[in-house]
C-alpha cells in the first residue's frame, strides 16, 4: 500500500514539474523571442503601401472605388435638360425653346418654371420661412423668348447696350428661358449677397439643387457680373458636387470655353 503511495506521488510530482517545465519554455518564448526577432507590421495595409513586397493576406480587405461623377450624365445642350448650359457662346437650341411649365405657387411675381425646379423652389421657400421666420420671393421666374426680347431691349434702353449685355441676356441666350432659373428677393443689386436671405441662399440653395450661377469673380467665364440673386436649377446630385468640388461656375466645372462676349 505504502509502496504504491509512493509511486503515485512520484507520478503527480513529474507532472507538475513537468508543466513547470513547460510553463517555463513558453514564457521565454513570450517574453524573449520577440525582442530578438524582426518585429511583423501589425497591419496588411501598411505592409503593403511601404515596400511593397509583402504578400497580401485574405485579411486585406477588398479596396472600394471611390464613387465618381459622371459628368456625361446629362446632356449640356439638349434645352430640356436640367444640365443644359446656356450662356453667350451657347444659345438655346432653338432660341425659342419652350419649356414644359407648372405654375409657381409661391409670393412675388407670378410665373412659371419646369416642374422638377418649381418643385425644388417650393420646397426650399418653405424651409427658409421656417427656419428664419422671414419670406422669401420671387421676383423672376420663367421668361418666354419674346418676353426675354422685351427685358434685354428695355435694359438696353436705360443702361446701353454693353452694360445692358453684362447684366441681362439677348432673347434666345438666357437662362430664364429654360424655365430652370429664377431670379430671388431683390431688385438687381449685389448687396443681396449680404442680406440674411442671400446668405442662407448661397450656403443652402444646393440642398435643393440650386446653385448661385454667377458668382464673384466669374465675369470672364460666365460673362456675367456677381448675381446674388440668380438661382439655376441643376438637380441635387450636380449641386452637391459643384458645391463639395469647389467649382464657381457650370463652365468650369464641364470644361467649357469661357464666354465673356457674343
Ligand atoms: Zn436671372
Amino acid at each position: 500500500v505504502a509502496s504504491a503511495r509512493v509511486r503515485r506521488n512520484r507520478t503527480i510530482v513529474g507532472i507538475i514539474g513537468g508543466v513547470v517545465v513547460l510553463a517555463a519554455i513558453i514564457a521565454v518564448a513570450v517574453l524573449v523571442l520577440p525582442s530578438i526577432l524582426p518585429s511583423t507590421p501589425a497591419s496588411t495595409h501598411t505592409s503593403a503601401a511601404g515596400t511593397g513586397t509583402s504578400t497580401p493576406t485574405e485579411s486585406t480587405p477588398t479596396p472600394t472605388p471611390t464613387p465618381t461623377f459622371d459628368k456625361q450624365a446629362f446632356s449640356n445642350t439638349d434645352p430640356s435638360s436640367d444640365w443644359v448650359i446656356v450662356n453667350k457662346q451657347n444659345p438655346l437650341n432653338p432660341k425659342n425653346y419652350a419649356p414644359p411649365l407648372v405654375p409657381l405657387n409661391l409670393p412675388g411675381v407670378k410665373g412659371d418654371m419646369r416642374p422638377e425646379a418649381a418643385a425644388a423652389l417650393q420646397q426650399m421657400f418653405a424651409d427658409y420661412k421656417a427656419q428664419s421666420g422671414a419670406q422669401l420671393t420671387v421676383v423672376s421666374p420663367y421668361r418666354s423668348y419674346n418676353t426675354q426680347v422685351s427685358t434685354y431691349a428695355g435694359w438696353v434702353s436705360r443702361l446701353g447696350q454693353a452694360q445692358a449685355d453684362r447684366q441681362s441676356a439677348r432673347p434666345g441666350f438666357s437662362e430664364h428661358q429654360t424655365g430652370l432659373a429664377v431670379d430671388i428677393d431683390t431688385a438687381v443689386s449685389e448687396a443681396f449677397g449680404q442680406t440674411p436671405a442671400g446668405i442662407w441662399l448661397a450656403q443652402n440653395s444646393w440642398k435643393y439643387g440650386f446653385v448661385v450661377r454667377y458668382q464673384q469673380g466669374q465675369e470672364a467665364i460666365t460673362g456675367y457680373e456677381y448675381e446674388p440673386w440668380h438661382f439655376r436649377y441643376v438637380g441635387i446630385p450636380l449641386a452637391t458636387e459643384l458645391k463639395n468640388d469647389g467649382f464657381p461656375s457650370l463652365e468650369t466645372f464641364f470644361g467649357y470655353p469661357a464666354a465673356p462676349n457674343y
